[in-house]
Formats: C-alpha cells, sequence, structure tokens
C-alpha cells in the first residue's frame, strides 16, 4: 500500500482514540442510534467539509455533496438524500451551501467545457441564463461571486418546491431550508437570509431574495421578468 494511503489510517486510528479518550462511549452510542438536526447540502469542493467549518462531530449532521451544490428534481440521488434525512432522521434544518471561487460555477459563468460535468453544469447555467439582467452588467469578478450566492437560492427553492418537502409541510412537520455561502479566502459562512420554513413564504422569499442584484441601473428590477428580456 501507498505511504499516503497507509498515513491516513495511522491517522484514524490516532483520532479514534482521541476521541474515546475526550469521551468514553462515544462510538458505541454512535453506533446504536444517528440523530442529526441538520442535513447540509454543499459542493464536493474539498475545501468546504462541513463537520469541520461548523465545528460539528460525527453523527451531527446528515451531507450531501456534488459539484456546485445543485439540487435538481430528477436526481434520485439527491432526492432519496433528502427524504430519508426529513423523514426517518426528522432534521429540522436543511442548509444549501454554496462557496466562493466555486469552478463549477465558475466554468458555468465563462463556458468553460470540463468534460462530462457539463451536463450537470448546465443546470448553473440555467441560473446564469434567468438572471443574466442582473449579472451582465457587473464586473466578471463579481459577477462569479453573485452566481454562488444566486444559484444557493436557486437550489433553496428546488428543495422547497420538491414533494418531500411540501409532503413534510403538509404534515405539519417543522423543516427550515437555508442558504449559505462559504468564503474560502475567510473560513466564514455567509447568511443569504433566504430561509423557508413553510409553503407560502417560498415564492415570497425567492422574489424578495433575487431583488438584492439589480438589474442594470435604470433598468427594470421587478422579479419575474429576467427571462423573457
Ligand atoms: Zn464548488
Amino acid at each position: 500500500m501507498s505511504g499516503e494511503l497507509t498515513d491516513l489510517l495511522d491517522n484514524n486510528r490516532r483520532w479514534a482514540e482521541a476521541t474515546t479518550q475526550r469521551e468514553p462511549g462515544f462510538f458505541t452510542r454512535l453506533a446504536q442510534q444517528q440523530n442529526p438536526r441538520y442535513m447540509w447540502i454543499g459542493c464536493a469542493d474539498s475545501r468546504v467539509p462541513a463537520n469541520e467549518i461548523t465545528g460539528l462531530d460525527p453523527g451531527e449532521v446528515f451531507v450531501h455533496r456534488n459539484v456546485a451544490n445543485v439540487v435538481v428534481h430528477s436526481d434520485l440521488n439527491a432526492l432519496s438524500t433528502i427524504q430519508f434525512a426529513v423523514e426517518h432522521l426528522l432534521v429540522k434544518h436543511i442548509i444549501v451551501v454554496g462557496h466562493y471561487g466555486c469552478a463549477g460555477v465558475r466554468a458555468a459563468m465563462r463556458g468553460i467545457r470540463v468534460g462530462l460535468a457539463d451536463n450537470w453544469l448546465r443546470h448553473v447555467e440555467d441560473v446564469r441564463l434567468r438572471h443574466r439582467k442582473r449579472l451582465d452588467h457587473l464586473p466578471a469578478a463579481e459577477q462569479e461571486d453573485i452566481l454562488c450566492e444566486m444559484n444557493v437560492i436557486e437550489q433553496v427553492g428546488n428543495v422547497a418546491l420538491s414533494t418531500v418537502i411540501q409532503d413534510a409541510w403538509a404534515r405539519g412537520q417543522e423543516v427550515a431550508i437555508h442558504g449559505w455561502v462559504y468564503g474560502l479566502k475567510d473560513g466564514l459562512l455567509k447568511d443569504l437570509d433566504v430561509t423557508m420554513d413553510r409553503p407560502e413564504n417560498v415564492v415570497p422569499t425567492f422574489a424578495t431574495a433575487f431583488k438584492r442584484y439589480p438589474r442594470e441601473p435604470g433598468g427594470d428590477t421587478e422579479f419575474g421578468v429576467d427571462a423573457d428580456a
């Protein structure tokens, strides 16, 4: 086995020992049941690990990650994970977390071909096209940051509109969807303040969220007309 992997296994043994010393019975308890309050939907980027940056231990956050933190209505992988989190683990909060400097968002913004993932990133490009009047007049670097945020807001909406969440709310289950962005440069999470926690606040929250990104000065800022302009 290569030395690099041996290092990982050695690290693991030290971590397991230290964890047991710090909290005897930690693994025995976790092995019986996980009971996380949070679900994290984030980018696969190695620089954005859910547990580390939120200070959470194993068992405290249920995680789904993919390229550019996208939730597509036909993606059985994401939807199944959300369903398990909501219906079996009864998580209280689902947090969609994007990050600035996301290579997937950058590729979608600039039309860079990366391979098979182009088809996946097409969903992010759709976000860009839908809101291009709010993006095109900005400097290039700012466009990428704003598209990272817009992508999060769109995915929060996608989670909220999924049958899993709609059914949960119809049953009276309390579960809220939030949108955050992580800064690679400072390690800080920013709350985009787009929390959706019941059916009637999905559309108003969505509409308000995009008004923070003005169209070209003098342009129409009314929500809902981006696509046809
Ligand atoms: Zn990313």
